[in-house]
């Protein structure tokens, strides 16, 4: 893994001696490395934005979002994608420029389309006709005129977790490609005073280490353009074709650079529009886990350790389902070394429980590791997506601090919850 290094007994990351880090600010710990960040987003730059005319990139907020993720993206030149009014509330805190930020989801609230349309979201992306109706009264309300884009049911079947499949024709998500839905929405679009359709988007799913379903999904979409050119006049001038690109969780795993995706969803783009004598779209890419994913770890303290002859050794940490939900909704595994023993030879098998009343709260069945005890710190990686996004204060356990970490120095971003935090709003 990028940025780790072994020195002496212990475990580094972004030049950080995360046994060091667990005494500092206490575990569990989300630990996030700036500068892998902004690798990820220079290559975005380079073999993308760089590489193409008329291409964006906006980075997919739901995988990691706090104020001072907000201010590196901008610093970086990405967009920022939203799907709820508290994720347009936070990059307007964070002071990030609006007409950068595109709004997603299935089901916006009117409260969350009065905040989008208020502060002038750059693209809001409709889900359906009920939301293209709201969203023209609204933006009405306010005598602004909203730029959106169709969000499309390609009909694609990603090979990924049926729970992050997202382009398949039964789908929560978008408008079918079945019947006349789509020409009925964009003579809609066209008709009402207060919205300007751009284009189309589409997001086939997520941790994907293959292009297809994006070059199929492309394929369905330029030839979208076309019908809808033909059959009612609309000229296409923008495709987002969403993120999922995966990255490295455990053995097994296969992920590609960048330009594996955006070269073929470009070059199928080029290839397909040359094809109906189509101008190019502005191409927009939405990375979320491909970004902030393995910029990240948690750090655990090992408390009890359970030996049940014959059967199993239990080890509990001082976290698990709350700071980390994707063990038990996705049944996902990850790389995990103790900090402090990096030299010693791992001959014990063991198993790490998180401390919730849950038996599904395990973090990791069959672990590999040194002899452990009491006091050890655990190192799980690749958890800088969907983790602090997606904890929980389950059992009435504060959420973990975050801290970023870079070239070497270490800075606390979001403080580490209190009992009191936790009964903010009780009566
Ligand atoms: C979740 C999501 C993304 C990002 O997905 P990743 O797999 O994290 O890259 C992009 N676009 C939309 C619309 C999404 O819902």
């Amino acid at each position: 893994m990028k940025g780790t290094e072994i020195i002496g007994n212990n475990f580094y990351f972004g030049g950080c001696d995360t046994v060091k880090l667990a005494k500092k600010y206490g575990t569990p710990l989300y630990v996030i490395s700036e500068d892998y960040i902004c690798e990820r987003c220079k290559e975005v730059r380079e073999d993308f934005l760089n590489k193409y005319e008329n291409t964006r990139a906006v980075y997919a907020g739901k995988a990691f979002l706090t104020l001072e993720m907000c201010r590196i993206i901008e610093r970086e030149g990405l967009g920022i994608d939203v799907v709820s009014g508290g994720e347009i509330y936070t990059v307007i805190k964070a002071g990030f420029p609006m007409e950068k930020v595109i709004f997603h989801g299935n089901n916006k609230t009117i409260d969350e389309i009065e905040l989008a349309v208020k502060n002038n979201v750059g693209r809001i992306v409709v889900d359906n006709l009920y939301e293209l109706d709201l969203l023209n009264s609204v933006a009405q309300a306010h005598g602004k005129k909203m730029k959106i884009l169709f969000r499309i049911t390609p009909g694609v079947d990603s090979h990924t977790h049926k729970y992050i499949s997202t382009g398949q024709v039964d789908s929560k998500f978008g408008i079918p490609l079945k019947g006349n839905i789509i020409n009925e929405a964009i003579k809609r679009a066209i008709d009402v005073s207060n919205v300007e359709l751009m284009g189309f988007h589409f997001h086939v799913g997520s941790q994907l280490f293959d292009n297809s379903s994006h070059i199929k999904a492309v394929k369905t979409l330029v030839k979208l353009m076309n019908d809808m050119k033909e059959e009612v006049g609309f000229i296409t001038k923008e495709l987002n074709t969403g993120g999922g690109f995966g990255i490295y969780y455990v053995k097994g795993d296969t992920p590609k650079p960048l330009n594996y995706f955006t070269d073929a969803i470009m070059h199928t783009i080029q290839d397909e529009c040359s094809k109906y004598g189509l101008s190019i779209p502005q191409v927009i890419i939405e990375p979320g886990r491909w970004i902030v994913g393995e910029a990240g770890i948690t750090l655990y303290t090992i408390g009890s350790i359970k030996k049940i002859p014959g059967v199993r050794v239990y080890v509990g940490v001082d976290g698990g389902f709350p700071d980390n939900p994707r063990s038990a909704l996705y049944d996902a595994k990850y790389e995990v070394v103790v900090a402090n023993k990096m030299d010693k030879e791992k001959n014990n098998l063991v198993t790490i429980a998180g401390k919730c009343c849950e038996s599904g709260d395990i973090l990791r069945y069959d672990l590999k590791v040194p002899s452990l005890d009491t006091g050890d710190i655990l190192v799980f990686k690749s958890t800088g997506a969907y983790h602090y996004s997606m904890a929980s204060n389950y059992n009435k356990i504060p959420r973990p601090a975050v801290i970023m970490v870079k070239k070497g120095t270490d800075r606390l971003i979001v403080k580490r919850e209190t009992y009191e935090d936790l009964l903010r709003n009780e009566l």
